[in-house]
């Protein structure tokens, strides 16, 4: 792996972020906190004004500290961590969130680790994720970790957008926008089905998408199809000449959906399933399909949707039996 990093400033002057376990003393200069005095841990008595310079730096609690050389007075380093320090290897912290002596335990990270599947967005690509790969190399090359590349399968999904009443204009969805849809409503209007579908079939979910309420409706009417294409199934007729027509049609949406769901492409994946129960509401009304027929394309729609969790692609199947929820090993 080349990497073409440029040096890294981790310091930022803000309240939140970890702190930098540094002393400075007149006499000693700069002095690493002590072990047994970590972590360093952000005071509570901090106020926010708005005036320039870190709020941490106004907190004597804080600053005032004792040099673990001399004994004398020392000052704390007020500067704290860019977040990315943190989310540079937080895979790795999640394997083991209650260990205390270490970053995590190197056994658990050795049958967890890779990553099957990284998703994020397109901004992450040149910062988050270089150094997040940057550390793994390194955390590998100390014995941590035995792989070099942390994520197997990477795929960066596109933004929503929205009108914004405040500018006029479509864009980006924000609470500083103002543009926010609230999926509480939307859930207790609809149904979070309905939010489940709208979100899946909104568009490519690699690009950017318009949100639109008229969409959201059509959504909820086409899981209220479904429901009424289950009360309609005892009007089929025992036997029909069409049979095969509509059983082509279950097996091309459950083809369909398949290899729609390993790409990534949720939306084409809806459209197969609203393409299948346009077939089935026709047969029903027609009378072109036996009741058998028609029963097993409303089982294979109703499994369509809510499929169970696919494997990732190129990892083998067996892997995941290997992991049960726990062993013993990872809650304490
Ligand atoms: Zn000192």
């Amino acid at each position: 792996m080349a990497l073409r990093l440029r040096d890294w400033l981790i310091s930022r002057q803000r309240y939140w972020g970890t702190p930098i376990p540094v002393l400075y003393c007149e006499k000693d200069g700069m002095v690493p906190v002590p072990d047994d005095q970590l972590p360093v841990e952000l005071p509570y008595d901090v106020e926010f004004t708005g005036r320039e310079g870190n709020p941490l730096s106004r907190s004597k609690s804080f600053v005032e500290a004792k040099c673990p050389k001399c004994g004398g007075p020392a000052r704390r380093e007020t500067d704290t961590m860019d977040t990315f320090v943190d989310s540079s290897w937080y895979y790795l912290r999640y394997l083991s969130p209650r260990d205390e002596a270490r970053m995590f335990d190197p056994e658990i990270a050795g049958r967890w680790m890779p990553v099957d599947q990284y998703i994020g967005g397109i901004e992450h690509a040149i910062l988050h994720l270089l150094y997040a790969r940057f550390i793994c190399k390194v955390l590998h090359d100390f014995g941590l970790v035995g792989v070099e590349e942390p994520f197997q399968n990477l795929f960066n999904q596109g933004m929503i957008t929205r009108f914004s009443e405040k500018s006029g204009r479509v864009e980006k969805m924000s609470k500083s926008r103002g543009n926010t849809v609230s999926p509480d409503e939307l859930i207790a209007e609809m149904g979070a089905d309905t939010e489940r579908v709208y979100t899946l079939f909104v568009g490519p979910p690699e690009k950017e998408a318009e949100w639109s309420g008229e969409a959201v409706s059509g959504a909820y009417r086409f899981l209220t199809r479904v429901w009424r294409l289950l009360e309609r199934l005892p009007e089929a007729p025992p036997t029909a000449p069409a049979d095969a027509a509509l059983e082509r049609d279950t097996h091309a949406a459950i083809q369909r959906v398949t290899q729609s769901f390993q790409r990534f492409s949720f939306n084409t994946a809806v459209a197969a399933l609203m393409e299948l129960s346009n077939s089935l509401g026709k047969a029903l009304e027609e009378k072109t399909a036996s009741r058998l027929r028609c029963e097993q394309a409303f089982d294979a729609l109703v499994q369509l949707l809510h499929p169970p969790r696919a494997h990732p692609p190129g990892r083998p199947g067996g892997r995941q039996a290997a992991r049960p929820g726990g062993g013993g090993r990872h809650g304490r």
